[in-house]
């Protein structure tokens, strides 16, 4: 396979960009190699400036669940763009879009847009302490949040330690605030509880954990974790920015019936433009500003080109009959030969899946929280991620992420894909 091209713009590209790209994972370090520049994409496919093509098996780490460039959104840009990029103003998209939202997800009775997937879990957690009056709050091991300073912590030794910052620049000032759980682990957090008693704002989570690998909650947790913040007067946020409209309309908490106060969104929202959002309890928005005294603030936030491919998403999500239906397939059909595969080849991976997101694990645990994600062999993934990007089969470059399923995969992609996973491993082992 040439990737010359793609490796000379990477060449170039680090002499005027941090480490050659705008997000740290798109690098390929944790799988070693070069990665490769787009140049297009389209339906089940990406193309690079080698002109190589791959099937798509992350999806712009999730928003492209119809595929790249299909035509609904493609339309609905195109039809914004001519009447202007950007006003400052409210628009009646804005409204169409909320609402279609309060429809999907009906946890959330008020919806404030912003730009990204951090966005809205930073003024969510500001939104939880304002309307609680307390300070801290607690995540979970191995959760990803984005990139706000409060987010990055990592474990000091087990649950009930106060949290270190895992990068430079976040204060201890500011990471004292942030409490560590184990995932899957209600005892963890109600020793948390207990020890900060009073005093903890929220309880964040992805309530389907997709950024250790695909995780899924155990009987119990989230109902348990519901009826903890329903005693302590604690806000419960699923941060569904991953999981939003992918698992189901209405998202994790459809899925597994467990109704949060505030809800994150991202990704999918957009329908591929930078597009994030917060939204619950009426009684919980009603603290934003300008009605209430939480300040948050976004100039380009609601743009009106982000909220048509955005809207354009919802509603076919909304309207058209068994998309999820059609997901769920092509993930059981995928999932299920990539499972005969192993136990012809006599392998006893772990597997996580659940609808239109899977995660194989080099490891022979049964992955339940950070722990376990742990024990995967990270640099037999690496030789797996390379053996299947030569046979033209885009993954996410990293065993600690999901895969994301669209809808444009057709049976011969998923024959294609099973087929090249199964000559991927016989290669690596
Ligand atoms: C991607 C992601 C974020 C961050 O979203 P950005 O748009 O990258 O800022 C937050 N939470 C979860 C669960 C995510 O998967």
């Amino acid at each position: 396979m040439d990737i010359s091209n793609s490796k000379s713009l990477f060449a170039n590209a680090q002499n005027f960009i941090p480490g050659g790209v705008n997000s740290p994972v798109r690098a390929f370090k944790a799988v070693g190699g070069d990665p490769l520049f787009i140049k297009k994409a389209d339906g089940a496919y990406l193309y690079d400036e080698d002109d190589n093509r791959y099937i798509e098996l992350i999806n712009s780490w999730g928003p492209m669940i119809l595929g790249h460039n299909h035509p609904v959104i493609k339309e609905a840009v195109i039809k914004a763009m001519e009447s202007g990029t950007s006003f400052g103003a409210p628009t009646a998209k804005e409204i169409e879009i909320a609402a279609l939202i309060t429809k999907m997800v009906p946890s959330v009775e008020k919806v404030r847009m912003v730009n990204s997937g951090t966005e809205a879990t930073m003024s969510a957690v500001r939104l939880a302490r304002g309307f609680t009056g307390r300070d801290k709050f607690i995540k979970f091991e191995g959760n990803y949040h984005g990139h706000g300073d409060s987010f990055l912590i990592a474990a000091g030794s087990g649950a009930i330690t106060m949290g270190a910052p895992n990068s430079p620049g976040v204060t201890i000032g500011t990471a004292k605030d942030t409490l560590l759980a184990l995932y899957n682990d209600l005892e963890s957090v109600e020793q948390l509880i207990e020890a900060n008693k009073a005093e903890v704002a929220a309880i964040i989570l992805e309530p389907v954990p997709g950024n250790m690998g695909l995780v899924l909650p155990e009987e119990g947790f989230l109902q348990g974790l519901r009826k903890l913040c329903d005693e302590e007067g604690i806000v419960l946020i699923f941060d569904e920015v991953m999981t939003g409209f992918r698992l189901a309309k209405g998202g994790a908490q459809e899925v597994f019936g467990v109704t949060p106060d505030l809800t994150t969104m991202g990704k999918i929202i957009g329908g591929g433009m930078p597009v994030g959002a917060y939204g619950g309890k009426k009684e919980i928005m009603d603290f934003v500003s300008p009605v209430g005294p939480v300040y948050q603030a976004g100039t380009l936030s609601g743009n009106p080109i982000a909220m048509a491919a955005g809207l354009a998403m919802l509603q076919y999500l909304d309207q058209e009959p068994g998309v999820y239906n059609q997901l769920e397939s092509i993930g059981n059909k995928l999932v299920g030969g990539v499972k005969q595969s192993l136990s012809k080849l006599g392998l006893n991976y772990s597997m996580n899946h659940l609808g239109s997101m899977y995660s194989l694990f080099f490891s022979e645990e049964k992955i339940i929280d950070f722990e376990t994600a742990k024990t995967s062999d990270t640099a037999l993934f690496g030789k797996y991620f390379q053996a299947m990007l030569k046979r033209g089969v885009y993954l996410p470059p990293s065993q600690f992420e999901s895969l994301f399923l669209s809808t444009s995969l057709k049976e011969e992609h998923i024959e294609y894909i099973i087929q090249a996973n199964e000559e991927s491993l016989k290669e690596i082992l």
